[in-house]
């Protein structure tokens, strides 16, 4: 047992984990598999695989003597800050599993099994009503599931908790308003520019798979990782999947056109997975490993994927490998690929959005399933709901469903109190940046360089990545930074970085 944990009841405790542990690993390489090499056909086997597994964690987290052990552990003194969070996490996880009934757990699993099949075929076929009775019951899974978790003001505030430890509505609601006009002022300045435009011409140069397959390789390259602790891969959602500091991997995709939505998927899965990788490794197995939450963990994707990844300094240094995706790219210059990474423009697809008017994409997502939940919104009305939020916020018409409501898996995945994380970690990269930029001076001169990138990595693992989860959003945001979650250091980025561009 690690060094980090001394106390004789954590140490039993975690030993008594390795099994939960062991299930969580193996149904993660399951989920991991079903999104990379799965034939598609095999979905609902594993289905039913993965729900099984989930209710044998359920109950193996209920079984006395670790419910005991849990207990005893709450009420042991002079635990250092390892073992609070390892009882920290588990008491969580253990109030979730005693509040939801072993039927309920599994009711929602083969729901989301059946949904997930469901919006697919509406996608493809560019009809909501295929998927509309799936997310009626997946609204009503998530009311009820409020109802078991508890909360004090918002049926909203449970299912936010599950994403992120502690936020409540009205810490989103208050991060919305402070961030509302900002956008508000940036946009409408961009708007007004004489270089605004729609497009970026090199958005439509076509590429081939494998020269975008060369340079994602050479960026993680630059970055200098580890090829026997992390691998790539190609899904259609982009995603990361974590198993221990000797194992993560990340998927990136391949459209034929517009390669930087291939190379930010890799910069930004890449973000994620540095979080995990650089996590003390005696916290491997113990419910402690890995990111401490969703935010934080955007916080990181969307420091590599904008903060690095989109500088000029770091497009500078790369625009000579971006020329050689084809001939007709060579006439561009590094100022080109510059604009081309930052061009901002309301869009109709979350994904594709760029840094601005990516938060507008939450903010309706997060305004329609408060909605939702509070019942003041029915799934018959979404589609309504939702065309008129995109014309309100963004000024764009949304043609149909499957580019509209339709667009994101979360919902058929039963996830609801999710989408607002994306928002709050993208602001809190740039908190973040203030405070290493401080340390190591100005980011462009760091992010150019193999020796910057190495300062950067170990002022990340020094300060946010080595602790996994042993402290929550507001204590890691706190210990690194001195103050609390602000969006004043994302404000001024957005500023200098657009008026620049602009
Ligand atoms: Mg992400």
């Amino acid at each position: 047992m690690s060094a980090k944990f001394k106390n004789e009841v954590i140490i039993n405790l975690l030993s008594k984990y390795e099994l939960i542990w062991s299930l969580g690993y193996l149904s993660n390489l399951a989920g991991w598999e079903l999104e990379t090499y799965m034939p598609e056909a095999g979905a609902v086997d594993r289905g039913l695989a993965l729900a099984k597994v989930k209710g044998q964690i359920q109950q193996l987290f209920l079984e006395k003597e670790f419910v005991a052990l849990i207990k005893q552990a709450q009420k042991e003194n002079n635990l250092n800050d390892y073992e609070k969070a390892v009882v920290r996490l588990l008491v969580r996880e253990l109030d979730q599993f005693e509040k939801l009934p072993v039927e309920f757990v599994e009711y929602c699993q083969k729901l989301i099994s059946e949904a997930q099949v469901a919006w697919r075929n509406a996608k493809d076929k560019n009809d909501f009503t295929i998927f509309a009775p799936y997310l009626e019951n997946v609204v009503d899974m998530n009311i009820k599931q409020a109802e078991y978790l508890g909360y004090k003001e918002h049926s909203y505030d449970a299912l936010l908790n599950l994403f992120e430890e502690g936020q409540t509505t009205k810490d989103v609601d208050s991060h919305f308003s402070s961030i509302k006009p900002i956008l508000k002022k940036v946009l409408a300045y961009i708007q007004s520019s004489k270089k605004y435009k729609d497009i970026h011409p090199i958005s439509r140069e076509p590429y081939a798979l494998n020269d975008m397959a060369k340079i994602n390789n050479k960026v993680l390259d630059f970055f200098n990782v580890d090829l026997k602790r992390l691998r790539l891969d190609v899904s259609s959602h982009p995603f990361t999947s974590s198993f221990s500091t000797n194992d993560v991997r990340i998927t990136t995709r391949y459209n034929s056109t517009d390669f930087g939505r291939s190379f930010t998927s890799t910069t930004h899965e890449y973000g994620h997975a540095l979080y995990d990788l650089n996590c003390d490794p005696e916290l491997n197995h113990t419910p402690i490993y890995g990111g401490t939450s969703l935010g934080i963990h955007e916080s990181q994707s969307r420091f590599w994927e904008n903060i690095v990844g989109r500088s000029e300094s770091f497009i500078d240094k790369f625009h000579k490998i971006f020329q050689t995706l084809g001939s007709t790219y060579s006439k561009y210059s590094a100022r080109d690929f510059y604009e081309y990474f930052n061009t901002v423009t309301p869009s109709l697809i979350r994904v594709e959005a760029d840094e601005v008017t990516y938060h507008y994409h939450i903010l309706i997502r997060f305004e329609i399933e408060k909605a939702l939940l509070s019942k003041d919104l029915k799934v018959v009305d979404i589609v309504e709901a939702w065309n008129s939020k995109y014309k309100k916020y963004l000024g764009v018409d949304v043609p149909d469903n499957a580019n509209g409501v339709l667009q994101d898996i979360h919902w058929s995945m039963g996830a609801m109190g999710y989408f607002p994380t994306y928002s709050i970690g993208t602001v809190l990269s740039s908190q973040w940046a203030h405070f290493l930029e401080n340390e190591l001076g100005n980011l462009d001169k760091n992010v150019n360089t193999t020796e910057g990138i190495l300062k950067i990595q170990k002022w990340l693992k020094n300060n946010i990545h080595q602790f996994g989860s042993t402290y929550d959003f507001k204590s890691i945001i706190e210990k690194t930074t001195g103050e609390a979650f602000s969006t004043k250091y994302w404000e001024e980025y957005l500023e200098n970085k657009y008026k620049d561009l602009y």
